[in-house]
């Protein structure tokens, strides 16, 4: 037996492998440097912040800013592992308003690569500098330097061979680097951020508006279609940018953007309140593109439950999502889309498009990303004749909304578009009409699903169940205003046992449903006396609706809690709508499509899915070879 081996197994880690272990979560490649560092210049008050990097951060990340600098004691203390300067009590970490907090990544850093920091304060006459590598102990030093604060990572994980075996290439690891770097650009628009790579600079985005810098980093060609959210409840407020469903894309990267509190996050749930109001508007696959900066209190948020701080959790996600579905509801609203069918274009392609040597293919030098070489237009050709041969030409074709611009919102849409003057066309709509005439407007059911309609660009096709869904949802919330009240009483009241939650319902929106024509008394906790229904109520579905509006509602009210009225307009228009397989005459037709005309939104429905596409007439003719 070796009685010599020591009493405990266990042992405090030398600082330096603690530091090395926390590094594996905080520095997992050279963008977790970059992301910390610029976190820490922000946090300093920078108002230029400019990223030097060589071979993709590899060898060297140098960050320069302008911010408050350090003390010789600060900086002495900066690389010490819980060394921060943000918070000092637990309570503090229920309100950061910094975007780092840990005080753990230039520890982190400093444990796996060669760094040197030099940093001077405004009120100081000189400044310091810092060298320190992996294991060896930190050495400062005065040294002459300007207000502010630089950074030299060299040679990451020089001293853990393993890490940097994992690394990958340097266009991927470079494509990390630079969505970072966009991610943070967007983030804040009053700061200046300028990136080089090596000697070449990718980009130099001077303080501007937040409008304006999403078009520097994004692109000037997606200016035309980005809409404005801006929104604003009890709890948080909205502001940015979704784009237009034509925007949608198959890829994700820098297109699904949600900063909370100034912070980039990532968070499925939110990504999906967004893309369940685009859902119908967009091609299968495809994601929008939306930048949103939420704001909302510090308390009501727990951003320690990530290491590198990109993911957060909510008190009361739920109130959020249906906020952030709201206000890109609404937004969407606004501008009115009628889906088009078109064949299948070439999409525009990103900018900073550098070629690759062997001129095999082009790659976005931005995000790495590659780009297919010239289209091949036999290719294409033969792609176009096999569509057609087996007669999947509808299905093939991409659907793309395009903003309307023949509305006023005072008049009917559906007049200006069929007698309205012409001088609300836009450009496209004032081709010659090829003698159409408004008298000869002509309706056709199909399957008795679809209303197809001629127009004056070629014909629509009206989904007549959602069209009739709008309607009634738009009716009644007029009548939860009481603008006016349609009931009809029955012959022969109807006792109706009802569930507890049925009930309790039933009780909590009495008002709404009287105000929609629902005339009933409880006669004890459980059985309720039902006297008169709204108007609209189909013939035969009299008895069944209360219940059947109150079963919908609940489901809507787990998505969407506090929009009572809209959950029970939605509800309402759901049970109460002509059904697929309802057979309709001419008059009936035309006096859906019209009253779909005069609602506010006639192109989308609460859902987000389309309820008119259009078939220009253009396009059938391409379609035909007539072009
Ligand atoms: P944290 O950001 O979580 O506080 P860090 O390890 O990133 O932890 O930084 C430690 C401390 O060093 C910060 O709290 C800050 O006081 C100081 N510091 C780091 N970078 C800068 C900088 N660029 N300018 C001024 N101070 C800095
Ligand atoms: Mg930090």
């Amino acid at each position: 037996m070796h009685l010599t081996t020591p009493t405990s197994t266990i042992q405090i880690l030398p600082e330096v492998i603690a530091n090395q272990i926390a590094a594996g979560e905080v520095v997992q490649r050279p963008e977790s440097v970059v992301k910390e560092l610029v976190e820490n210049s922000i946090d300093a008050g920078a108002t230029e912040i400019t990223v030097v990097v060589k071979n993709a951060g590899k060898s060297l990340i140098h960050i320069i800013d302008n911010g408050k600098g350090m003390n010789k004691e600060d900086l002495s203390l900066a690389c010490r592992r819980h060394a921060t300067s943000k918070i000092s009590t637990i309570d503090d970490l229920y309100r950061i308003s910094t975007l780092g907090f840990r005080g753990e990544a230039l520890a982190s850093i400093c444990s796996v690569a060669q760094v040197e920091i030099r940093t001077c304060r405004e009120s100081d006459s000189h400044g310091w500098k810092l060298t320190v590598d992996g294991t060896s102990e930190q050495k400062i030093e005065p040294f002459p330097c300007e207000r502010g604060t630089q950074i030299f990572i060299r040679n990451i994980f020089f001293n853990i061979p393993a890490r940097k075996k994992f690394l990958r290439s340097d266009l991927s690891e470079f494509r990390y680097i630079s969505e970072t770097m966009m991610k943070f650009a967007l983030a804040r628009p009053d700061i200046r951020f300028v990136f080089y790579d090596g000697d070449s600079k990718i980009f130099d985005v001077k303080a501007e508006s937040m409008q304006e810098r999403v078009l520097s980093i994004l692109g000037s060609d997606v200016e035309k279609a980005l809409i404005p959210i801006e929104f604003e409840n009890t709890i948080l407020s909205i502001k940015g940018f979704v784009g237009e469903p034509r925007l949608a894309r198959q890829s994700r990267g820098l297109r699904q953007l949600f900063y909370l509190n100034g912070r980039h996050i990532i968070s499925k749930t939110l990504n999906y309140a967004v893309f369940s109001v685009f859902e119908h508007l967009i091609e299968k696959n495809s994601y929008p593109l939306f930048v949103l900066f939420i704001s909302l209190d510090p308390e009501k948020v727990d951003v320690n439950v990530h290491p590198q701080k990109h993911e957060v959790k909510f008190d009361d996600e739920r109130s959020i999502f249906s906020a952030i579905n709201l206000a890109v509801s609404q937004a969407l609203a606004k501008v009115h889309l009628i889906p088009t069918i078109q064949l299948q274009e070439q999409t525009a392609q990103l900018p900073f498009v550098a070629q690759r040597p062997d001129n095999q293919f082009l790659v976005n030098k931005l995000t790495g990303e590659i780009i297919e070489p010239t289209t091949n237009h036999t290719e294409q050709f033969q792609q176009y004749t096999d569509s057609f041969a087996s007669e999947r030409s509808i299905t093939n074709a991409t659907i793309t909304p395009r903003a309307n611009h023949f509305l006023t919102p005072t008049s009917s849409a559906f007049d200006s578009l069929f007698q309205g003057n012409t001088t609300q066309l836009n450009a496209t709509q004032q081709q010659p009409n090829d003698g159409f005439e408004a008298s000869k407007k002509s309706y056709f059911q199909l399957h008795q699903k679809y209303i197809v309609v001629e127009n004056p660009e070629g014909m629509m096709i009206v989904d007549q169940h959602a069209a009739h869904e709008r309607i009634l949802y738009e009716k009644a919330l007029q009548m939860m205003n009481r603008e006016f009240s349609q009931s009809q009483r029955l012959l022969f009241p109807e006792e109706k046992t009802v569930s507890a939650s049925e009930a309790s319902y039933i009780k909590e929106l009495q008002s709404e449903l009287e105000a929609l024509g629902f005339e009933f008394t409880f006669l004890s906790d459980t059985t309720i006396e039902v006297t008169g229904v709204p108007a609209d109520i189909p013939s035969g579905e009299e008895h069944s609706a209360l219940l059947e509006i109150i079963d919908t509602y609940s489901e809507y009210e787990k998505i969407a809690p506090s929009a009572r009225r809209e959950n029970l307009a939605a509800s309402f228009g759901c049970k109460t709508a002509l059904k697929t397989g309802k057979v309709l005459s001419i008059p009936e037709m035309t006096q859906l499509v019209d009253d779909l005309f005069k609602t506010s939104m006639p192109y989308v429905c609460q859902h987000g899915r389309p309820i008119i596409l259009d078939f220009p007439l253009k396009e059938l003719d391409k379609r035909f070879g007539r072009t």
